[in-house]
């Protein structure tokens, strides 16, 4: 399986970093070695003294396709979780501002924790999602979909011009502003419509 994630997809997001709004959605791919699940502690790598949390909306892809049409793209999903892209900030930094790719800043081992997925159908409104990260017992981040520069539609055709959807595979959507650093002994609890989804302790 890939994951693959979507940068700056929300405009409070992109310009708490200082950067652009995208005229079409910025793609990149984590390997499955990144994923974190059953809530699974999060140890804070050596390589990096600024991990940054990303909370997302995660979509669980459920069939396969290519140049997926839009009028089609929601059957490409049906469930979703919670998700965190962490990210190493200052190595990040430096890669970008030698305009290398910044894979190792972001496709790291265990820097994509996922939830349980539940059923678009479940929610009150799947064009709406509310969702919300804390950290110790504080929110830090609070996104509504409806606030996506592309939403999920957009994301599947768009993505399914260059990479084969699979079964299985993951699409991180996108972090609402809000985002900062972790340190050891913090605790990330994300909750989608208010219900807590993920919880993540950094060790
Ligand atoms: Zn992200």
């Amino acid at each position: 399986m890939k994951i693959i994630c979507i940068g700056r997809n929300y405009i409070d997001h992109a310009k708490e970093l200082d950067n652009p709004v995208p005229p079409s959605p910025m793609v990149f791919m984590k390997p499955s070695t990144a994923l974190l699940i059953d809530d699974k502690p999060f140890f804070y790598p050596e390589f990096s003294e600024n991990i940054h949390y990303e909370a997302e909306i995660v979509l669980k892809i459920c069939k396969n396709g290519r140049h997926v049409e839009r009028e089609f793209a929601q059957n490409y999903y049906e469930e979703i979780g919670l998700g965190i892209d962490f990210t190493a900030r200052d190595l990040q930094d430096e890669l970008k501002s030698k305009g290398h790719p910044w894979e190792i800043a972001k496709a790291f081992d265990f820097s994509a924790p996922v939830s349980n997925f539940i059923p678009i159908s479940d929610l009150p409104n799947g064009r709406e999602i509310n969702f919300t990260l804390a950290k110790n017992g504080v929110t830090v981040q609070i996104g509504n979909t409806r606030d996506l520069i592309f939403d999920f539609d957009t994301l599947i055709c768009h993505i399914s011009k260059y990479f084969k959807l699979h079964i299985g595979d993951y699409l991180y959507t996108g972090t609402p502003a809000g985002v900062g650093p972790v340190v050891i002994g913090d605790v990330l609890v994300g909750s989608i419509e208010g219900k807590e989804m993920l919880t993540c302790e950094i060790k």
